[in-house]
């Protein structure tokens, strides 16, 4: 079992195991393995005390057989040309099992976001746009929000491609803020989107949503929009939070034993997602660093931060009692993980499941964009709902028919949809 943290070895790891499990030609492996296309650019960008200084951009387009490729522009200092090879692949599978008419693709540029400054980062997502808007469109790869950027940045780049090519494009990015071409319902789609599939994972486990608690990593706009959800949706208790502190440099798990008040960590945390230590501490939270938010003795994990988080030596620290395993997170499970939590029963809801919510607003917005006509944020909701519930009934009738565990089943279902329209345009033969 590999127990690669490599994110593209990960995915091609998960790929490998259903692709031998279904018997998979060769030719659907050549393709489906590797990006179709990739992009990587130089961007110069003028800094606020004058000097110009180069960023590294990645755009790769793993897949458009279904449609646009589609997927975030990731801000990180980390990145690399393998996680967004890897997080490309996880969104041609994420758009398959939402049963949206879109592909795979992701974005990267090489930056902390907190070292820049607004003006900076305007300038920085104006250059990108500049290096790859040939290779993107409303037809031909369609980024958005995903790590360390924002709806406002979102808006800039959607003025740039629509300056450079001398029409109002807003269908080129979605995430777009509201009155500037975004959808109602964007901001909270992941995050609610994550809730939705653990309330069904709960009805299928006969588990009562209201008696339940969770922990959750991470406290951006995923993180704080599921614990927000999992309160109003199903009356569920969130025992901690945890966040990276940017400046520190290290993570800390905010525990309330009554249940945190999502909506007051929220006001206290900053745009990238770190929580102010000492409001927290005078309201009550116990504050303990490192990984508490894992071993904590809760109903449901919710990881929803970065790629390799759960490893085959930090499962080891996942309480007994745990019953669902949400993954709000992009790749937060490594395959030596997988084979510990399948063997040991825990529900797992695969991220490509799970947090399909925000890609499903995303083709939303888009289509909204196209008629030039706007729907209520109950009207999304609605949608995102029904979206993700048939989603995760059709994870879940694949796992069960198959008797296989729930990734395989997601990846199952996933491939199933891409194979089929690679044999209908004739890439593959029939
Ligand atoms: N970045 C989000 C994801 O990983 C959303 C992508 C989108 O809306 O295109 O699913």
């Amino acid at each position: 079992m590999s127990s690669s943290t490599n994110a593209y070895e990960m995915a091609q790891a998960q790929f490998d195991k259903v692709a031998d499990q279904l018997g998979l030609d060769q030719q659907v492996r050549d393709y489906l393995r590797y990006p179709m296309r990739e992009f990587h650019v130089r961007i110069p960008v003028r800094m606020d005390d004058g000097t110009i200084r180069v960023f590294q951009g990645y755009r790769v387009q793993h897949n458009d057989v279904r449609g646009p490729n589609k997927g975030g522009l990731r801000f990180a200092a980390n990145e690399t040309a393998d996680t967004v090879r890897a997080l490309a692949m996880w969104m041609t599978w994420k758009t398959a099992v939402a049963d949206i008419p879109l592909g795979g693709g992701k974005g990267g540029i090489v930056v902390d976001p907190s070292t820049l400054s607004d003006g900076e980062k305007e300038r920085l997502v104006r250059g990108f746009v500049k290096a790859i808007w040939k290779n993107i469109g409303p037809r031909q790869d369609v980024p958005a929000p995903d790590v360390g950027t924002t709806p406002q940045m979102m808006g800039w780049m959607m003025d740039e491609y629509s300056s450079i090519v001398g029409t109002y494009t807003p269908g080129v990015i979605t995430g777009k803020p509201l009155g500037g071409g975004g959808s109602e319902g964007r901001t909270e789609a992941t995050g609610f989107g994550v809730v939705f599939t653990i309330r069904e994972a709960m009805k299928h486990l006969g588990i009562d949503p209201s008696t339940t608690t969770a922990s959750i990593q991470g406290f951006g706009n995923v993180g704080q929009y599921v614990a927000i959800g999992f309160q109003k949706f199903l009356g569920g208790k969130i025992l901690c939070v945890s966040c990276w502190d940017r400046n520190d440099k290290k993570s800390y798990t905010f525990t309330n034993e009554a249940g945190v008040d999502p909506h007051f960590l929220k006001s206290i945390t900053d745009q990238y997602g770190t929580i102010d230590k000492d409001k927290a501490r005078g309201a009550g939270y116990l504050i303990e660093e490192g990984d508490a938010w894992l071993s904590k003795d809760v109903d449901v994990l919710i990881p929803a931060a970065l790629e390799g988080q759960i490893t085959g030596e930090t499962v080891k620290k996942i309480s007994q009692k745990v019953r669902i395993l949400a993954e709000a997170a992009n790749g937060p499970t490594t395959p030596d993980a997988d084979a510990v939590l399948s063997e040991r029963g825990t529900f797992v809801i695969p991220d490509f499941l799970c947090n399909a919510g925000g890609v499903t607003v995303s083709y939303m917005e888009g289509v909204q964009n196209d008629q030039n006509f706007y729907w209520s944020k109950e009207e999304v909701q609605e949608r995102l709902d029904q979206k993700m519930t048939s989603a995760f009934n059709s994870v879940l009738q694949m796992a069960l028919s198959k008797g296989v565990y729930t990734r395989d089943a997601a990846y199952m279902v996933a491939i199933d949809k891409v194979v089929r329209a690679m044999k209908l345009r004739g890439w593959i033969s029939a």
